[in-house]
C-alpha cells in the first residue's frame, strides 16, 4: 500500500504507522511461473447457481451462515452480498433467540433503470447463442 500510495512522491503512509501485517499463507509466489498461487481461489458465481446457494438460516436450529456464497438479493459473490448475508444471519439469530432487539436493515441491490434496455439486449443475444456485444 505504501509503495502504491507514495508513488507520487507525496508521503501518505509512514513506516511508523505500521502496527502489524499478515499475508494469507495460502497465497504464495511461484517464481517458476512468475505468478501467485492461491489455495482458496476466488469464488465466481456460475449462471443459475443462485437457487442452489444456502440461506443464512439453516434447518439446524443453531447453525447460521454468513458469507458471499450465501443466497441474498445479490446474485454475485461481492462484499455487498457477504454483508447482506451477515445481516440476514444476525436477523435469524435474533429471531431464534426471541430477542427484542430490532433486526438489522436489509437492502436490495439497485439496478440502474437506464441500463435495463442494454440488459434486455444482452439477455436476448445470450438466448440466441450470440456473443456479448462487446466481445
Ligand atoms: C482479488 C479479489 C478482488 C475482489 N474485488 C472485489 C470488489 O472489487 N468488490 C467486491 O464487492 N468484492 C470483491 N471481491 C469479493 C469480496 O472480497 C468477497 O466477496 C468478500 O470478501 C467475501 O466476504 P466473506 O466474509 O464471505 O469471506 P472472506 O472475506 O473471505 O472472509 C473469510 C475469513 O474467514 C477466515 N477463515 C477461513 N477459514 C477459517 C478457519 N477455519 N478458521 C478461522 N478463520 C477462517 C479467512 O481467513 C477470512 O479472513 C474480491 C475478491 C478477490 C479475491
Amino acid at each position: 500500500m505504501k509503495a502504491c500510495l507514495d508513488d507520487t512522491g507525496e508521503q501518505n503512509l509512514r513506516e511508523e504507522d505500521l502496527v502489524s501485517w499478515f499475508i494469507d499463507p495460502g497465497v504464495r509466489w511461484n517464481a517458476a511461473t512468475g505468478r501467485n498461487t492461491n489455495d482458496t481461489p476466488l469464488l465466481i458465481n456460475t449462471m443459475g447457481s443462485h437457487a442452489n446457494r444456502p440461506d443464512a438460516r439453516t434447518s439446524i436450529p443453531n447453525l447460521f451462515l454468513a458469507g458471499d456464497y450465501v443466497r441474498t438479493d445479490i446474485d454475485l459473490a461481492t462484499m455487498e452480498s457477504a454483508n447482506e448475508s451477515a445481516r440476514a444471519a444476525v436477523s435469524a439469530v435474533l429471531d431464534a433467540a426471541d430477542s427484542p432487539e430490532p433486526a438489522p436493515a436489509m437492502f436490495t441491490l439497485h439496478e440502474p433503470p437506464e441500463l435495463q434496455p442494454l440488459r434486455q439486449i444482452d439477455a436476448d443475444r445470450f438466448r440466441s447463442g450470440l456473443p456479448h456485444m462487446l466481445a
